[in-house]
């Protein structure tokens, strides 16, 4: 028994029932804090640390309860004092310690490393104010610092502190924990945020997001990913960089002799996934470490360096490969400039006639992958299209040095979040249905058996409308937005990027307008809904964002259109949103340009959710659509192959397209006089000359095809028997996307820890 009432007369000398949801929040976090130290530690002799620039990790409340067995007796005591876990949970802020799918990634993992037992840490940084808080104003994105880091939280402060030796001051780090409860597991594991006490918001303008780049001491752990369009820029995000993976590879040292290593065996000890190139300063930090403070010779340090590093790669967008000039890392932190040279000419003396392969190029330009890559012992992709792309095209050079280090990691979500936590309803039912062996085994397929029962697709149907009412009162309440519980729910949620092409949506959404001006009235109405943030940097970004708010506006306005046509877009879309929104799609959009998209998670979810998915053959797509069958999933556009050839040989000409009479007026319509009087002319006419005359990553080239398989799609809705069995096979069918597959799958191809 948990006994809040009688916490809470201890605490705060009253009943439950006058306690603030924020005081419920302090008496549950401190409840879980406390179940949480009675779990045991892991103390197998091998650990992993997962290395990460970013952790996503969401609220945890509802999460750590669920994980406990604590949720239900919780919400039912609350009850019986008359509130609500749900209200309580708002009381708690999101941590704001990622971006977008590669931060989510580790927190998903996070999970699943715990609940199988391993024994494994993220390490990563605890930045003050995150990336930004989004908020729009005349349709456009502005910044305000993200202030989660309000009391109560779940950091803990340890006693850890290492010694960062840059090359002009050594800084102190301070440590703060955050404790990972694992489903229905004894041990847990831990989230280690390094942080620095002399950072100080005193230096953030004002109302803004700005702040001296140069003031390292105070600046350095106060946002993820500082705009870089300058060189100070620059040197701030590697001074981040090694301030992370010192403390990384100083807390993997420092703990696996305090559990018996002497270093020369560290190999059984430790291994480090780094995610992405961001933490790999790690490699010449470690060989650092291993010689300058612990007297190892070098081709020893850098052997056993080779031997616990791994390497996951996230993209092939060529300007999302982290390249850094060695003078910037000079300049940072000389010693490993001066690593970083010796193991490059290693490399050099290796391959003497295959510069791509170098680490330092001949302008001096240090490549982050190749470092990965050459002195780690796995490089692995996030789906099957994508390592096949990195085998043969990205990475086909290293590929053919190292033909048996790379491998393919699908990535996966974790059913707890996804399933249990954001969609009670659907989760009860499935455990009505096929029993409860799914939260830990994920296996759904037990639920195809019932594909032609008009009992099980009407409560699918309800849960769904159920769904999507929890979310109607969720915008209002939060954003003032108000939907239309009956009409169809089509979902765009993720960072905001040409390549995911949400301008090709906008695209799609200016042609249902037209139409809809002629008279063509879809049968039911229909909401689509967008969420994400801009990088700060990225201006066609920003006029994307600025062209779907006035689209918006423009529809809201119109009073023959709104009644079957909505755009909305959620502002500051993050985990908690996103909890929201999944649960209640009707219809998943994951429309990059293929080869473009490495795997996608938020695919995933919405299929768990019982989306239909309309899909380009891109990442994890191509996986989801094997899997569920061509008739349960609307794909469409060019393949993979073909956009690879066409950047290959710099084929594609958007007025090739943008010339035909079904595409130029909606492309046109951008810049059109109804536009202009609501939006601004600077962001609406760049965007329309950039899709015209360059559309990098080719909106115009699929959109014809996709206008057709949206208009599939609004048809087959129109039959829900239908629609429910496809919904009811996509749920079924979601279980190899769990979480736990793909960290069964890590553990047994790379890290061998023991479980
Ligand atoms: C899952 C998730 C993502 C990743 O979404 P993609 O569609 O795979 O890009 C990004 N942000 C949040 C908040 C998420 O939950």
């Amino acid at each position: 028994m948990i006994h809040l009432e009688s916490k809470a007369q201890e605490e705060f000398q009253k009943s439950l029932a006058t306690c603030t949801n924020q005081e419920i929040y302090q008496l549950l976090l401190q409840l879980i804090q406390n179940r949480s130290k009675h779990l045991a530690k892991n103390h197998s002799k091998r650990k992993l640390y997962y290395v990460s620039a970013e952790f996503l990790i969401g609220k945890l409340l509802t999460n750590n309860l669920l994980n406990l067995g604590l949720y239900e007796e919780v919400k039912e005591e609350l009850a019986s004092y008359g509130k609500s876990l749900l209200e309580v949970e708002e009381a708690e802020q999101e941590p704001s310690l990622g971006n977008g799918g590669l931060g989510r990634l580790a927190a998903c993992f996070l999970d699943s490393i715990t609940t199988l037992g391993l024994n494994g840490d993220g390490v990563g940084l605890n930045y003050h104010f995150g990336l930004f808080q989004q908020v729009f104003e005349n349709n456009k994105q502005n910044y305000q610092p993200d202030e989660w880091l309000s009391e109560p939280n779940w950091l803990t402060k340890s006693e850890r502190s290492f010694e960062i030796p840059f090359g002009k001051f050594t800084l102190t780090s301070t440590l703060y924990d955050i404790e990972v409860i694992g489903y229905h597991q004894e041990t847990r594991n831990q989230l280690r945020l390094f942080d620095l006490e002399s950072v100080t918001s005193d230096i953030i303008e004002e109302g803004t997001i700005h702040f001296d780049k140069t003031n390292i001491k105070e600046n350095l752990t106060l946002f993820l990913y500082p705009d870089d369009s300058d060189r100070n820029g620059n040197l701030l995000r590697i001074y981040q960089q090694y301030f992370m993976v010192s403390n990384a590879a100083q807390l993997a040292l420092a703990e696996a002799m305090e559990r018996g290593s002497h270093l020369h065996d560290l190999i059984d000890y430790v291994v480090v996934q780094i995610n992405d190139t961001h933490p790999a300063f790690i490699i010449p930090e470690f060989a650092r470490l291993l010689t300058a403070v612990h007297g190892m010779d070098f081709e020893e340090a850098v052997y056993i360096t080779r031997n616990i590093v791994a390497f996951t790669n996230h993209t092939i967008l060529a300007e999302a490969l982290e390249k850094w000039p060695l003078g910037d890392i000079q300049e940072v932190v000389p010693e490993i400039a001066g690593v970083i040279e010796k193991l490059d000419k290693k490399i050099k003396e290796e391959f003497p006639q295959q510069p791509h392969v170098h680490i330092i190029d001949k302008n001096n330009i240090v490549h982050m992958a190749r470092l990965a890559i050459h002195y780690g012992f796995s490089t692995n992709g996030v789906s099957k299209l994508h390592t096949e792309i990195l085998k043969e095209n990205e990475l086909k050079d290293f590929y053919e040095i190292y033909p048996d280090e790379f491998s393919n990691k699908t990535n996966g979500i974790t059913f707890r979040r996804w399933l249990m936590a954001a969609n009670p309803e659907l989760s009860c039912f499935l455990d009505e249905k096929n029993g409860t062996a799914w939260h830990k085994n994920g296996d759904l397929s037990a639920l195809l058996t019932y594909q032609e029962d008009t009992e099980v697709l009407n409560k699918l149907y309800n849960i769904k409308r159920e769904k999507k009412e929890q979310l109607k009162n969720h915008l209002e309440r939060t954003q003032a937005i108000s939907i239309n519980e009956n009409s169809i729910i089509d979902v765009q949620i993720k960072r905001i990027h040409e390549y995911k092409r949400q301008q090709m949506l906008a695209l799609y959404i200016i042609h249902k307008y037209m139409a809809i001006k002629k008279g063509q009235i879809p049968q039911t109405p229909i909401t689509i809904i967008y969420g994400g943030k801009a990088a700060s940097a990225y201006t066609i970004a920003q006029d994307i964002i600025h062209l779907i708010l006035t689209l918006s506006e423009l529809i809201e306005k119109d009073e023959a259109v709104r009644p079957h046509l909505q755009v909305v877009f959620v502002e500051d879309y993050n985990v908690s949103e996103a909890e929201y929104l999944i649960p209640a799609a009707d219809i998943s959009e994951q429309i990059s340009l293929a080869s473009k998209e490495a795997s996608g998670t938020g695919n995933m979810k919405f299929m768990l959710n019982g989306a239909l998915t309309i899909a380009t053959l891109d990442g994890a797509n191509v996986e989801i659509a094997e899997l569920v069958g061509e008739e349960n999933i609307y794909t469409f556009g060019r393949s993979s192959e073909d956009i690879v050839y066409l950047y290959e040989v710099d084929g594609y000409d958007p007025r090739y397209y943008y010339e035909k009479e079904t595409i130029q007026p909606l492309v046109d319509f951008i810049v059109s006089d109804e536009m202009l009087q609501l939006g601004s002319e600077e962001n609406l006419s760049r965007l329309y000359h950039d899709i015209k005359n360059k559309d990098y990553f080719m909106a115009l080239i699929d959109l014809e095809e996709f206008i057709s398989a949206k208009e599939k799609v609004y048809e087959d809705y129109e039959n829900q028997v239908i629609w429910q069995k496809k919904s009811l096979t996509n749920i079924a069918k979601a279980g190899f996307f769990s979480a736990d597959r793909t960290i069964a799958d890590y553990n047994a191809d790379i890290w061998h820890l023991e479980d």
